[in-house]
C-alpha cells in the first residue's frame, strides 16, 4: 500500500502531466482516496497554478468535505469527488476537468462513442449530467453519482467532464483517452465522420488489452516527459495516440 506521502507526490504529479496537456488550468482538480482512513487527497482549487503543484499543496480532507490536514481547503466542488469515493470501492481516483476537447461532448448535440482501441474502456458508454450547474452541494453530488452509476466517466452539461479510475495511473490514462477520442471525432468530421467502435467491439477489445500495463507505461511516458517541461502554458502537449 502507497503511503500516503506517496500518494501526495503521485497526485501532484498527475495534477501537473494534466496542466502540461492543457487539460487543467484555473478550473478542474483530481483526488485519490484512502479507503483505509477514509482519508481524501486532492488538488487545491482555483487559483492555484496546477502546473507547478507540489505533493505539499495537496490538501486532506475527510469525506464531507472538511479539510483535515494541509494548507488549504478542499476545491469547491468537492461534492463531486466525495461522492464517488464514498459511494463505489472501484472510484479511487477522481479527475474533474474541463478539457478543451472532451467537454465538446458536454456541450454539443453530439453522442460519444468510441473511436480508437485505448478508448474502447469507454465502451459501455459515458452518460450526460444534464443539469448546467457547478456540483457545489452534497445533493448534486449525490445526483451525478446517480447519472455516473457504474460507468467509467461522464459529461456535464455546459460543463466540464469527470472521469473515474481504480488508480492515478488508471485515471490519467483513461483521461487522457478520453480526451485523444474526443479530438479524433473532431478531426474526423472533416472526412466525412468516424468509424465508432460497437459495444460489442468494444468489449472483445477490453477482454484483450492489459489495463494495469497500459496505464503504467502511460504514466512513466508522462512523467518522464513531465519532468522535463517548461511548465509553461501551451508547450510539451503531446499526443496519447499520435
Ligand atoms: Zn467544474
Amino acid at each position: 500500500m502507497a503511503s500516503e506521502n506517496e500518494l501526495k507526490e503521485q497526485l501532484a504529479t498527475c495534477a501537473r502531466i494534466f496542466a502540461m496537456q492543457g487539460m487543467l488550468g484555473l478550473h478542474g482538480h483530481v483526488s485519490v482516496y484512502q479507503p483505509e482512513t477514509k482519508r481524501v487527497l486532492i488538488t487545491p482549487g482555483s487559483g492555484s497554478d496546477k502546473a507547478k503543484l507540489q505533493a505539499d499543496q495537496m490538501v486532506v480532507s475527510d469525506l464531507a468535505g472538511k479539510a483535515i490536514d494541509g494548507k488549504g481547503r478542499p476545491p469547491l466542488e468537492w461534492p463531486i469527488h466525495m461522492a464517488l469515493h464514498a459511494a463505489r470501492p472501484d472510484a479511487i481516483a477522481i479527475a474533474h476537468l474541463h478539457p478543451p476537447y472532451s467537454t465538446l461532448f458536454a456541450i454539443s448535440k453530439r453522442e460519444y462513442q468510441p473511436i480508437t482501441v485505448h478508448s474502447s474502456i469507454f465502451g459501455e458508454g459515458v452518460p450526460l449530467y444534464t443539469e448546467p450547474h457547478l456540483i457545489e452541494t452534497v445533493e448534486r453530488g449525490a445526483k451525478l453519482l446517480e447519472v455516473i452509476g457504474n460507468k467509467r466517466a461522464a459529461f456535464m452539461r455546459a460543463h466540464g467532464i469527470t472521469v473515474v479510475a481504480e488508480n492515478l495511473m488508471e485515471l490519467l490514462h483513461a483521461t487522457l483517452a478520453l480526451e485523444n477520442d474526443a479530438l479524433k471525432t473532431l478531426q474526423t468530421d472533416a472526412m466525412g465522420g468516424a468509424k465508432t467502435l460497437s459495444v460489442e467491439e468494444c468489449r472483445a477489445i477490453n477482454k484483450e488489452i492489459k489495463l494495469d500495463n497500459i496505464a503504467q507505461r502511460t504514466w512513466t511516458y508522462y512523467s518522464t516527459l513531465e519532468a522535463r517541461w517548461d511548465h509553461q502554458p501551451g508547450t510539451g502537449r503531446v499526443e496519447l495516440f499520435p
